[in-house]
């Protein structure tokens, strides 16, 4: 799968994933844009989840965000690269969350996991991709909304009295989150990026809900982990919100706040930070890519090496 942007940063990338991986990272900025009503909550709870935090670093000021929890975007996200495989090669062995991971694809060296084997006793794989929780730019009560619900009966299908309320974030509400690759092959980066920008459904319910659009704001390549996802958020607060009557958030303003903020500063040393137009191009050139099958494959062969240096210990 040619992606010309990355295609010319390939001497930064080590040729096969390795257990003793060095310090490489590829972190990416994401803006995670709700299109419906979304339910980010613990499983069984009504509330969604939320956490004070300062509401930049200028202002004196504690504000409630709402989250969407790192463990949430990573079980989707892998359920959505599994997909992919499926669709490519169905012949391939099975593979899914949470008990049936086959410890031999692409997408299980990238994500990790643990499986008793017969004969090697027990195999466990490091996940190499590290996600932050994601924060919504906006304080909790601008973006999350209580619904009354009915209950309908199943017999009569007539709805009866008013059951409870529960808490959805509404649709435009913008998450800031931060995904990083730890020594990731180049085709492992196009792959999640690939996999990513088409994952569509997050939050607890699966039906009708929680429609999400991913956009790439930033990738910086480093020798360490070089932002969090809460400094980013309350960059972009204090950039196009703090102290503006109606803060109007879009894809291009949020861009503009991530490269002047903190990504500014990180613009030199040893880090490699794609600029906006470049962010821009990379995202187009993924949105048109396709995977094949033939690259897939070559995929499958480095998860396999990687899986024998794991059992082999080295
Ligand atoms: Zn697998």
């Amino acid at each position: 799968m040619k992606i010309e942007l990355l295609d010319q940063e390939s001497e930064w990338f080590i040729d096969k994933p390795t257990p003793l991986a060095p310090a490489k990272y590829v972190s990416i900025a994401i803006l995670r844009r709700t299109l419906d009503y979304a339910a980010f909550r613990t499983e069984a709870d009504k509330y969604t989840n939320s956490v004070a935090t300062p509401a930049s670093k200028k202002a004196n000021k504690i504000i409630d965000r709402a989250l969407i929890l790192a463990s949430k975007q990573k079980a989707v996200e892998r359920r959505h690269e599994s997909q992919i495989i499926r669709d490519i090669m169905p012949e391939a062995d099975e593979c899914y969350l949470k008990d049936e991971l086959c410890l031999k694809c692409p997408v299980c060296a990238l994500n990790g996991g643990i499986k008793a084997e017969k004969g090697a006793g027990e195999i466990s794989i490091k996940s190499r991709l590290l996600y932050q929780t994601a924060f919504s730019i906006l304080p909790f009560e601008d973006v999350v909304e209580s619904i009354t619900f009915n209950a309908v009966n199943e017999k009569t299908t007539k709805t009866g009295q008013a059951l409870g309320e529960r808490e959805l974030v509404k649709p435009d509400t913008h998450f800031i989150s931060v995904v990083t690759l730890l020594a990731p092959t180049l085709d492992e980066l196009k792959f999640y990026l690939y996999s990513m920008l088409n994952t569509t459904r997050y939050g607890a319910e699966t039906r009708g809900m929680g429609v999400i659009e991913n956009k790439i704001l930033s990738l910086v390549f480093s020798d360490s982990e070089q932002f969090s996802a809460l400094r980013l958020t309350m960059d972009i607060y204090e950039e196009l919100v703090e102290e503006k009557e109606n803060p109007i958030l879009t894809y291009d303003n949020i861009l503009e706040a991530t490269h002047n903020g903190i990504l500014a500063m990180i613009r030199d040393g040893n880090n490699k930070v794609l600029s906006k137009d470049e962010v821009i191009a990379l995202e187009q050139q993924l949105r048109k890519a396709k995977p094949t099958k033939k690259w897939i494959e070559k995929m499958y062969t480095d998860a396999a090496s990687f899986r024998e240096k794991i059992l082999n210990g080295k």
